[in-house]
């Protein structure tokens, strides 16, 4: 029976043959890998990845889908959890994973951030995603696209654009650009928050307001003396900061 897309589930199932090959092969799995697909829809990328794969993990919502895969694949193949990627928790399935998907863009900001708290169960992560979020993930200081979500992610991991991918590779097709982004957790160094939980409240603040000056938003934060004491112009704007800054900044408010 046809499967009718679901817009509330942000189904765009991919249908062009060269672009699966090309993100199968940039995430390149090896057969014993822990690999969890976020989203399996009608099976795109679970078919060829289970091609390559003794035993596939997939997070789905929509129950007729998950019924379609329980039916085309024995459970020593593939494990499906069944609900939100939003309330999985993913340290649960296990550790070194590598996450992949095709993701419903309605979650994907949501998601990402989601994802970021297991950084130290993930291997890697490759997204297709609203091109104009990958291009909000990977900007850089100075750009108007520099925000929460690129100081959030690329705290934690290292992030590539690997491909671009048109409306007409989908059914149906988006109404936007699409991209493939690798994101790969970066090791401990020095650009660690002590408290992780204060460095986000920080990032939240400062980029809650993006137009006023620092000294504005960091208000009750950070004071004149602090900002010399780190040397910081507190006539900055949020988007002018580095990672490291805020990094800086939150270690400097105490533990
Ligand atoms: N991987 C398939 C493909 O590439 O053709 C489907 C991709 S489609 C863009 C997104 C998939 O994520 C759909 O199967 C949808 O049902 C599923 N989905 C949507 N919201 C979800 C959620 N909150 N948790 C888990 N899966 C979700």
């Amino acid at each position: 029976m046809k499967h009718i897309p679901r817009r509330r589930f942000g189904q765009n199932f991919l249908i062009d043959h060269g672009i699966i090959a090309a993100i199968v092969n940039v995430i390149a799995p090896q057969r014993g890998d822990a690999v969890v697909e976020i989203g399996p829809g009608l099976g795109a990328l679970t078919e060829p990845l289970l091609a390559r794969l003794d035993h596939l993990h997939v997070v789905e919502i929509d129950r007729d889908l998950i019924a379609r895969l329980k039916k085309q694949y024995p459970p020593e193949r593939l494990s499906i959890h069944e609900g939100d990627a939003l309330a999985c928790d993913f340290a649960a399935i296990g550790g070194n994973l590598r996450l992949v998907g095709n993701l419903p863009y309605n979650i994907s900001t949501p998601l990402l951030f989601h994802l970021a708290d297991y950084g130290d169960h993930i291997r890697d992560m490759h997204f297709m995603l609203q091109k104009e979020v990958v291009e909000r993930m990977v900007a850089v200081p100075g750009d108007g696209d520099f925000g929460r979500l690129s100081v959030m992610l690329q705290y934690r991991f290292h992030l590539e654009w690997l491909l671009d991918v048109p409306p007409e590779s989908f059914d149906p097709p988006p109404k936007v650009q699409s991209a493939v982004v690798r994101l790969i957790p970066r090791a401990a160094t020095d650009l660690t928050a002590k408290n992780p939980a204060r460095f986000a409240r920080l990032v939240q603040t400062a980029f809650a307001q993006r137009r006023k000056m620092l000294r504005n938003t960091l208000k009750g934060v950070l004071d004149e003396t602090g900002f010399n004491a780190l040397g910081i112009d507190p006539t900055l704007r949020p988007e002018d900061l580095a990672v490291e800054d805020y990094v800086r900044i939150a270690n400097s408010l105490g533990d």
